[in-house]
């Protein structure tokens, strides 16, 4: 089969052809219809994540269970699918609770520890497999059912973490990119009442309003939390939710909280940052993380966008073949919402 290959951290991509996959025990094989090319991915492309090589990246698949190995039960023949990005055991305390991003035997993610989907097969472990539903043509927008798995899943599990009720008033920071602009989106449809985009670029600063964003911040110009002070009327925000988390954005936002606030972190890169507890203590503010999503959020989301309540923003298609040219613009900030590779019809 035809493989875009990371061979060395911080390399381009070399298009090659490797060996087609073969299903082994509790395995399973797909014909990869499209791959999300996201801010995670792009990371492990740009050398500054732990890999093997050569890897295959890529995670946010739609696919076609073309061959399944022995034992394999969930999937079967023509089913269309996406990948859980984690591998989780599935039998540990938290995967059994549900939280498996927490589990104790982790095996690494979905293009990273093994091969993913910037090739025209994928084998994985059969359950980490997921089934798109009736009502999702993934046939028909195979980018938009790919990407859903990890930009929207994410985002829907925000909004549990951060308890996000219709009276709160939710910033998103960093929401013109891949999770950001399905965060403003899902808080729009979780009935937020007022939704305000953070970002650099005014282009995306656009898109996000398209994708339900009350009002918008323009970070460039910097006094962040002045200006959300401002459009709260001086009571602060209830739920920020920083995809960028960096030490600027993240004392940025809770600096904007007001009583009862609640900020959630996806982690940026590592970087420490203050807080001050007497305020936490005098507004009863918390500081949350949250992980990726669970097995059942990722089903969820399909099932919202296969009932039409929500819709991926996808705003670049491209063939697998031009792979190297996405990860340029995704270096650049320069993707609206999601970019994905199209590898076959
Ligand atoms: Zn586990």
């Amino acid at each position: 089969m035809k493989a875009m290959l990371l061979e060395a951290p911080g390399r381009p991509f070399t298009f090659k052809n490797v060996p087609d996959p073969v299903p082994g025990p509790g395995e399973a094989v797909a014909k990869v219809l499209a791959c999300g090319a996201g801010l995670t991915v792009h990371h492990a492309r740009a050398g500054r994540l732990k890999l093997d090589y050569p890897r295959i990246l890529g995670h946010e698949i739609t696919a076609e269970i073309v061959e399944t190995g022995a034992s394999v039960t969930n999937v079967r023949k023509g089913d269309g699918v996406t990948a859980y990005f984690y591998l989780s055991c599935g039998e540990c305390r938290w995967c059994r609770l549900d939280r498996e991003t927490l589990c104790d035997n982790f095996g690494g993610y979905v293009g990273r520890e093994v091969d993913g989907g910037y090739a025209e097969y994928i084998k994985l472990p059969a359950r980490s497999f997921v089934r798109i539903p009736e009502g999702l043509d993934w046939r028909k927008h195979p980018a938009e059912a790919g990407v859903v798995c990890d930009a929207i899943a994410t985002p829907l599990k925000v909004t549990r973490k951060a308890r996000l009720a219709p009276t709160d008033t939710v910033a998103v920071f960093g929401a013109g990119g891949g999770l950001g602009i399905h965060m403003v989106q899902v808080a729009r449809w979780a009935h937020a009442r007022k939704v305000i985009a953070v970002d650099v670029m005014a282009s995306k600063l656009e898109a996000c309003v398209t994708a339900g964003a009350d009002a918008t911040v323009d970070a460039s110009s910097g006094r962040v939390t002045e200006q959300l002070m401002a459009l709260t009327g001086g009571r602060g925000i209830d739920v920020a939710i920083d995809f960028v988390s960096s030490q600027a954005t993240l004392e940025a936002a809770i600096t904007a909280l007001g009583k009862g606030g609640r900020l959630v972190t996806l982690g940026g890169h590592g970087g420490t940052f203050s807080a001050n507890p007497g305020e936490m203590l005098r507004k009863e503010v918390e500081l949350l993380g949250s992980r990726y999503a669970s097995r059942e959020e990722v089903a969820e989301s399909l099932e919202l966008v296969a009932r039409g309540a929500l819709w991926p923003v996808v705003t670049e298609k491209v063939p697998l073949a031009e792979a190297e040219a996405v990860h340029e613009r995704l270096d650049k900030g320069a993707v609206t919402g999601r970019a994905a590779l199209c590898v076959a019809k």
